[in-house]
């Protein structure tokens, strides 16, 4: 038979697939793929559960429930004073993931180049190769994960279409300055490129931390493509609800790219996403706050333990350097290990960089139940003692 697709037939299950089977195999507490270990709030599912019943369950809009749009428009203007169209600006996505792939199906034609900045997502470099984009790639480079403003300089050519920038950063906790915007945004304009804005954790933002969307920076509202997920901000990331805000001339081909992907996503979500996205301001600073505790848990748990962790201002994730605990082994060996011998899983921080990479940090989530953190450091006590035992006997 003839070959299939020659991309897909290389590209690997994705590590947090990996990481989540094996944790479950062994009866893992897993801090690896990140998502919470109870629902959001009970309100939004309720809004949904009652939304199954009023007999609106067939197609939903193209772009999304308008009842939806509406609340995104609005949430935007809440949080960003940003002027969203809520008609021909807002597209709804079945979560963020379709929504980046419907942003670069929107922007992209074969031969463009995309600037990417590692460590990245696992889905950006597939679809920009399928697209037959090419990515170029700039690196941050763990503990401080400064921008490297004069590779990121380097990177962009006549060529350039866009820029795919994620932040908050997973896996990083990196949440990007209005400085190191404003260098980006400089950039966009000398190169009249683009930019695809991945926010899904933008109300996971602690104390010290702001989280300022690219698209509020002068002349980035027409170039900016802004996405957010409903999975993120509500702590329910089986729904895979996303949406994407931009100029409506970009947007009519986001809609495009969305209507031959899914067309449209679950009504009643949407419609229970509308009411989440209306809470008060107060949902929002408690969201964050309540996941800052956990960070806050898991970070002096680890740092007890040995690891060096990194600073972490948004996101699920604590990235720790593990090099001070004596393991042999790399960041893959080191995660596979803890997640079959100590019943803690996490993910290696390589996986989101292309080629060598640094291999002695692991990413853990911190989005559990303080009692579940607690139990994920004693469990790693526990085989950490057994590892300084075998290895003095
Ligand atoms: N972008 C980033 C950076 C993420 O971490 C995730 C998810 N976990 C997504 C996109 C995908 O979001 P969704 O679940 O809404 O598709
Ligand atoms: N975004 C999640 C993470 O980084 C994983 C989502 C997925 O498994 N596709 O852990």
């Amino acid at each position: 038979m003839k070959p299939a697709n020659a991309l897909l037939e290389q590209t690997g299950t994705t590590i947090f697939t990996i990481m989540s089977a094996l944790a479950q195999q062994h009866g893992a507490i897993n801090l690896g793929q990140g998502f919470p270990d109870t629902d959001g709030p009970a309100d939004v599912v309720q809004a949904a559960a009652v939304a199954l019943l009023d007999q609106r369950n067939q197609y939903a809009p193209l772009t999304g429930l308008p009842e939806l749009r509406t609340a995104v428009a609005a949430a935007n203007q809440r949080f960003y004073g940003l002027d969203i169209d809520p008609t021909a600006g807002v597209v709804v996505t079945s979560g963020a993931t379709e929504a980046i792939t419907a942003c670069l199906m929107a922007l992209l034609n074969p031969g463009d180049e995309v600037v990417l900045i590692e460590p990245l997502y696992d889905t950006y470099l597939p679809v920009v190769t399928m697209l037959g984009a090419t990515a170029k790639l700039v690196r941050l480079t763990p503990p401080e994960w400064a921008l490297p403003r004069e590779a990121l300089a380097a990177a962009f050519s006549p060529r350039t279409k866009l820029l795919l920038l994620n932040s908050p950063m997973n896996p990083t906790g990196k949440v990007f300055s209005h400085e190191e915007l404003s260098f980006i945004a400089e950039l966009l304009r000398a190169h009249d490129a683009y930019a695809v804005c991945d926010e899904v954790y933008e109300h996971l933002v602690f104390r010290g931390a702001r989280h300022i969307p690219l698209m509020t920076l002068p002349g980035m509202a027409a170039r900016t493509l802004r996405i957010g997920s409903a999975g993120k901000t509500f702590s329910l990331t089986g729904w895979k609800i996303g949406y994407v805000s931009g100029a409506p001339a970009l947007m009519s081909l986001v809609a495009k790219a969305h209507q031959n992907l899914t067309f449209a996503s679950a009504p009643n979500l949407q419609r229970a996403v509308a009411v989440g996205l209306s809470k008060s301001d107060a949902y929002f600073a408690a969201l964050a706050d309540e996941l800052q505790e956990r960070r806050d848990i898991l970070d002096s748990g680890l740092r007890r333990l040995g690891f060096k962790t990194l600073a972490t201002d948004g996101s699920y994730f604590i990235t720790a350097d593990f090099s001070g605990l004596g393991f042999d082994g790399d960041d893959v060996a080191f995660c596979r290990t803890i997640t079959t011998q100590a019943g803690v899983a996490a993910i290696p921080v390589s996986a989101f960089y292309v080629g060598a990479a640094p291999s002695h940090y692991a990413r853990f989530a911190f989005c559990k139940r303080p009692a579940l953190l607690e139990e994920a450091i004693a469990r790693l006590e526990r085989w950490r003692a057994s590892q300084t035992l075998t290895t003095t006997a």
